[in-house]
């Protein structure tokens, strides 16, 4: 801190006698201040001294003056006993006396009643009590404070002791200090947290603090003078004392001797106080002096890059880390003369020592200092410097180096005294320094030379300097506000800035220069002009992009807008330069405007760094192609730049410079890959037409935009790729629309069109294409396809070349949907026989494999009737197919039968009754014992055989069976019961029931019921079976004489028994006679015997080939046509005839399989199914066969 003066008075009387100042002090708002001298007060205007007014109301020395607090009076204490108080607009108001001289004064801070001390007693007063209150005391009262709430009252007592009491005037306290001088002047702490604590001094010349109840804090200090006046000021940081050194001197709140204030003085300093904003201070002497001093608060402090030690308090130092804004506080207890800090170094001086701190550790972040060294020595200096391992130390013209033990190594003599140093850093022990002289010179000095080197020089002198980061360029303020930069190899002037008055290099950025100036603030780079922003106060440093500025004694970090700076790098292309101060910190715009015009101007590597900054992988792209195509020697200028403004959306200006670089394709390119058709037009260039509408279209067509694109490929004739889409869209009306604009010769297209409509369900379309095309058989395919078998028949019939490509699928259809018959024909009609047989055939296996027998049974059937219609429509296939018709015929028999048997043996609860299954098994076992089929099981059949043999009593037919199943291999399942079967059958008889062996009703034979064949074993005839319950059926074949006809035979038998003439009969016997003499066994007869119940013998074994009677035409006329059935077989077949020996029992025969069942039954299938059980013909189903497509 130092004081100015700023004016002064000194108070005589009219006889030039020097005045005593006793007291003085101000008024609240600190324009006026209020003076004992002599017998008057005078009221001073502070802000120039002039004297307003000399109060005249005493009779004698004034001692004291004391305003209150609310600044409505003041009161002035006299050697003539009396108290006046004073209004503000300095009118006396009122007078009170007490018994002796007045010695101090001073208003309660709160109710601002007057406490009045004299040498015997004390009083309270104030505007509300009309009365004075006096108390008495014992000793003189020389001081007195009120506490800061305004409760307590401390007397400073002439017999040095303190008497503390409340507002009453009552004794609350008191310390008695034994031995203690007189004391003079006391006061209570204004500090907020020190309000209890009282600062007494006394005339043993020391200086105390004292708790409220008297506790002495600390310890004495002797401070070398006797007290007369104590002062807080500054919060309470700072105690002011005056008295018998002739000064006024200032200490910490402690005790801690600060300095002095103002000047000294000729004469003991009886008062002093501070102006209420604490910018002046005023010190009254007992000479009459009066002197008003301004107080200037010196800055002490350091700054290395981000870190700023400052002082605070007098004897604080704070050291500040300005981009992180920590804050650490070392209190050094002792006034803080000089601040320097250099890298993890800190150095304080203080009045009589010099300590040195460092950092804990080398993080830069770091704030823990600890103490390293203590120079105790008093230095004076008006610079200081810390390096590594030295301290530096300037005064005046000279500087000199010490090491941290205090010990002197170096000296260096200047010229002119140095005003600023600046340390450029270098290793521990060489650093070097640049000194600003106020000559104007610059020198460089290290700590290992004893040599200083001169740098350049200014006209004026130095104010600051500073070397910029890479120690490239030196910039020096001269006292004219002058900035000057100079190369530091040739000392050269770079350039210069007036109105200046601080300046700093960026640490982080070579080429910049912060430069502050009134009110402004610069930045400068290279020597492009400055960058000019408002500033109050001074730029003391620059980091990246944060600027350091010091206003009002505060340090503020603020950020610098770098972008100016870039810009101007931009603008002259530096773009590297321009890419170093982005990094530094510039916005997410100015980034980007670096990237793109880098990349315009084709600095890849800039606009590259620029676009990673900004994360923009498209651009990266793009450079990376630019740059490939660059490697590759595609250096085309105009097409580079072409393309960056392509990827940018500018196509006007790409393709003008496309063209510029005659590459227009590269246009027409662009153009059209932005489907911006129109532009591309102009850069057609020697191109076809065509090929910009098929790009077009084709981009219609990705676009979905079919139909727009099928109109642009029929413009430019690709009716190929029109009739694509429309077929892939299924546009079967525009298909055909564009199919007839076709030409007939274009065949491709055509049938491209007639293959979608086709694909498209749309045959008659696609038919209309085909005939135009003359092609039959794709109008008959589709025709096919579609299962139009009308269309597709009428024209069969006018083109039968095409015959095999109706009948096959339409077989096939038929077959699929099982009208397996017309299938047959209509693969006969396409003449493809073996194609019949074979899906027959197949559909057989199928129904064998899947157990679906009563099926194979029927198709057997039908095949045994293809056979036949082979036969009649070639004469040649009759030796090879008859023998196929009566195999099929058989097998049909036999699956027909066997699915009963199966049915019964896989659902056991069938409605078969024992006798039915009897004979189906006995029927099936006579059918398969020489020749077995594929698909039938001997076992089943002979297992099921067993069982109904067993039930209807039969037990020597059920022995035989099981003899028979034992050896065969018998399923697991069935292996126990036909064991158990076979164990309890030879408990019983071993007989069957006479009724159940098969009677021949030719021969009248009881046949066994273990047969190998299904004939009569002794005449052979073969049985016949209902087809429904298989039981052996009274019909009995017989044969035609050679020359009769069926024809004839049906119609001799049909012949009505009264046109029978007696004519006849004789030739009816007479033939008999001719004929079937053989047949006769006993000779005396009267009617001819009928020839079908005579009892025969065939022992003779040849007679067994002549089993079946033949008849003549007698015989047939003979016959009862109702006792006949005829088996009207069609060609190549005879007719069959059987006579049915027992003609009360109804036998039916199937008039198109001509299987022979009991009446009833028949009609039962019939109504149940709708059809023969066996061939499934009806006379409605038979209609069906002569399909409407088949009857040509
Ligand atoms: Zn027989
Ligand atoms: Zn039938």
């Amino acid at each position: 801190m130092r004081s100015v003066p700023t004016w002064a008075d000194k108070i005589q009387d009219a006889e030039k006698q020097e005045q005593c100042i006793y007291d003085l002090c101000f008024n609240p708002n600190g324009l006026q201040l209020i003076v004992a001298s002599g017998n008057r007060v005078l009221v001073y205007d502070t802000t120039d001294g002039t004297l307003i007014q000399a109060l005249k109301g005493h009779k004698d020395t004034v001692y004291c003056v004391n305003y209150a607090k609310n600044g409505q009076k003041f009161a002035s204490g006299s050697a003539d006993k009396t108290v006046i108080i004073w209004s503000s607009k300095l009118e006396g108001l009122l007078k009170y006396s007490h018994s002796d001289a007045i010695q101090c004064l001073s208003y309660n801070p709160l109710s601002n009643q007057l406490a009045s001390c004299a040498i015997t007693d004390f009083a309270f007063w104030s505007a509300e009590q009309k009365s004075v209150q006096k108390h008495k005391i014992n000793s003189r009262i020389n001081a007195c404070s009120w506490t800061n709430d305004g409760q307590y009252l401390a007397l400073a007592l002439g017999n040095g002791a303190i008497s503390i009491r409340n507002k009453l005037g009552e004794e609350k306290g008191r310390f008695e200090r034994p031995n203690s001088p007189s004391i003079w002047a006391i006061s209570w702490s204004i500090a907020p947290d020190e309000q209890d604590t009282l600062c007494v001094t006394d005339w043993n010349k020391s200086l105390s603090f004292y708790t409220l109840g008297g506790k002495l804090i600390g310890k004495d200090r002797n401070i070398g003078f006797d007290a007369l006046k104590v002062k807080y000021f500054s919060k309470g940081e700072f105690i002011m004392i005056c008295g018998s050194n002739k000064a006024c001197n200032m200490y910490t709140k402690d005790g801690i001797k600060l300095g002095t204030i103002g000047d000294q003085q000729s004469s003991w300093v009886w008062c002093c106080a501070v102006h209420p904003d604490e910018n002046f201070m005023v010190v009254g002497c007992q000479d009459g002096t009066i002197a008003y001093y301004q107080l200037v608060f010196n800055t002490v402090h350091g700054l290395y890059k981000e870190r700023y030690a400052f002082r605070e308090n007098m004897t604080d130092v704070i050291i500040q880390h300005l981009i992180t804004e920590q804050k650490v506080r070392i209190k050094c207890r002792d006034l803080i003369k000089k601040i320097a800090i250099y890298k993890h170094r800190l150095a304080v001086q203080l009045p009589e020592r010099v300590i040195i701190y460092e950092l804990y550790s080398n993080d830069s972040n770091d704030m823990h200092y600890r103490v390293k060294e203590k120079i105790t020595q008093k230095l004076d200096c008006s610079l200081l410097v810390i390096c590594g391992e030295h301290l530096v130390v300037c005064q005046e013209r000279t500087l000199q180096s010490m090491t941290f033990q205090g010990v002197q190594e170096r000296e260096w003599l200047l010229e002119s005294p140095i005003r600023y140093i600046k340390i450029i850093g270098g290793p521990p022990k060489q650093e070097g320094l640049i000194l600003g002289l106020k000559n104007g010179q610059v020198w460089e000095v290290h700590l290992d030379n004893p040599f200083p080197i001169l740098k350049v020089r200014v006209p004026s002198s130095v104010r600051c300097l500073d070397l910029s980061q890479r120690k490239q360029k030196l910039a020096v303020v001269d006292e004219t506000g002058l900035c000057q930069v100079f190369s530091t190899k040739d000392g050269e002037l770079q350039y210069q800035e007036p109105n200046t008055n601080s300046i700093a290099w960026n640490t982080q950025y070579e080429d910049m220069l912060a430069l502050s100036g009134p009110n402004v603030l610069s930045i400068k780079i290279e020597n492009f002009p400055a960058h000019k922003q408002k500033l109050t106060g001074f730029v003391v440093g620059l980091s990246g992009s944060k600027v350091f500025c010091l206003s009002e004694n505060t340090m503020t970090t603020l950020d610098l807008p770098l972008s100016g700076p870039m810009y101007q790098y931009i603008e002259n292309k530096m773009f590297a330069e321009a890419h170093r101060v982005a990094c530094l910190g510039v916005t997410e715009g100015d980034w980007e405007e670096l990237a793109h015009s880098a990349l315009e101007n084709l600095n890849f590597e800039i606009a590259r760094l620029a676009f990673v900054k900004l994360q923009d992988y498209g651009y990266l792209e793009l450079i990376r192609d630019l740059q490939d195509r660059q490697r590759k020697g595609d250096n085309n200028h105009d097409v580079m730049i072409g393309d960056i403004l392509a990827y940018k959306g500018k196509f006007k200006e790409a393709a003008r410079l496309y063209q510029k670089a005659g590459q227009e394709h590269k246009a027409l390119t662009m153009y059209t890959d932005m489907r911006m058709f129109d532009q591309a037009q102009d850069y057609l260039g020697s191109n076809d037409n065509t090929t910009l509408i098929r790009q077009k279209a084709d981009w219609a067509k990705n676009i979905n935009e079919f139909k727009a694109a099928v109109d642009m490929y029929l413009s430019i004739g690709d009716t190929k790729a029109a009739i694509d889409i429309l077929g892939e869209q299924g546009s079967a009306d525009q298909l055909v629309e564009v199919g007839r604009k076709l030409d007939k010769a274009e065949r491709g297209p055509l049938i491209e069109i007639a293959e979608h409509l086709k694909r498209l369900d749309k045959s008659n379309a696609a038919a209309e294409i085909y005939k135009r095309l003359g092609d039959s058989a794709a109008v008959l395919s589709l025709h096919v396809n579609a299962m139009e078998w009308a269309q597709a028949f009428s024209i069969v019939q006018t083109q039968p070349q095409h015959k095999e490509l109706v009948y096959v699928p339409y077989a096939h259809w038929l077959a699929e949907n099982d009208k397996f018959v017309q299938a047959q024909r209509a693969f006969h009609k396409a003449g493809r026989l073996d194609e019949a047989f074979h899906v027959l055939q197949q559909l057989t296996r199928n129904a064998v494999d899947e157990c679906r027998y009563h099926d194979a049974g029927y198709y057997y059937w039908v095949l045994g009737q293809q056979c036949l219609e082979l036969t009649r429509e070639n004469d040649e296939m009759l030796p090879k197919m008859l023998p196929k018709y009566r195999e099929n015929e058989r097998l049909a028999g036999i699956f027909y039968a066997y699915h009963s048997l199966h049915r019964y043996l896989e659902e056991p609860f069938t409605s078969f009754m024992p006798e039915a299954l009897f004979n189906i098994s006995r029927f099936l076992m006579t059918e398969i014992t020489e020749n077995r089929p594929k698909g039938i099981s001997l076992f089943n059949v002979l297992y099921c055989l067993s069982k109904q043999a067993k039930k209807l009593g039969a037990n020597k037919f059920t022995k035989q069976i099981l003899d028979k199943l034992q050896s065969l291999k018998i399923p697991a399942k069935f292996q126990e019961e036909v064991e158990l079967a076979t164990i309890s059958a030879r408990a019983r008889s071993y007989s069957d029931p006479e009724d159940l062996l098969p009677m021949c009703y030719r021969c009248s034979t009881y046949n066994p019921l273990l047969a190998t064949s299904n004939r009569c074993v002794n005449c052979g005839q073969k049985f016949v079976h209902s087809y429904v319950s298989f039981e052996i059926l009274p019909l009995v074949e017989f044969h035609l004489e050679d020359s009769i006809t069926d024809i004839e035979a049906v119609r001799l038998i049909e012949t009505p028994p009264g046109d029978k003439d007696h004519n006849m009969k004789d030739e009816w016997r007479q033939e008999i006679n001719e004929n079937a003499e053989t047949l006769q066994l006993d000779a005396d007869y009267e009617e001819p015997k009928d020839p079908f119940t005579t009892r025969m013998s065939f022992d003779d074994e040849s007679n067994k080939e002549i089993a079946t009677a033949t008849l003549n035409r007698a015989g047939l006329l003979a016959l009862d046509s109702s006792a006949v059935l005829i088996c009207k077989h069609p060609p190549p077949l005879r007719y069959q005839f059987y006579r049915n020996l027992l003609p009360d029992l109804q036998i039916r025969l199937c008039d198109y399989c001509f299987k022979a069942f009991h009446v009833d039954d028949f009609e039962l299938q019939l109504l149940q199914k709708g059809h023969c059980p066996f061939c499934r013909s009806s006379s409605e189903t038979q209609n069906i066969i002569d399909d409407e497509y088949l009857t040509f």
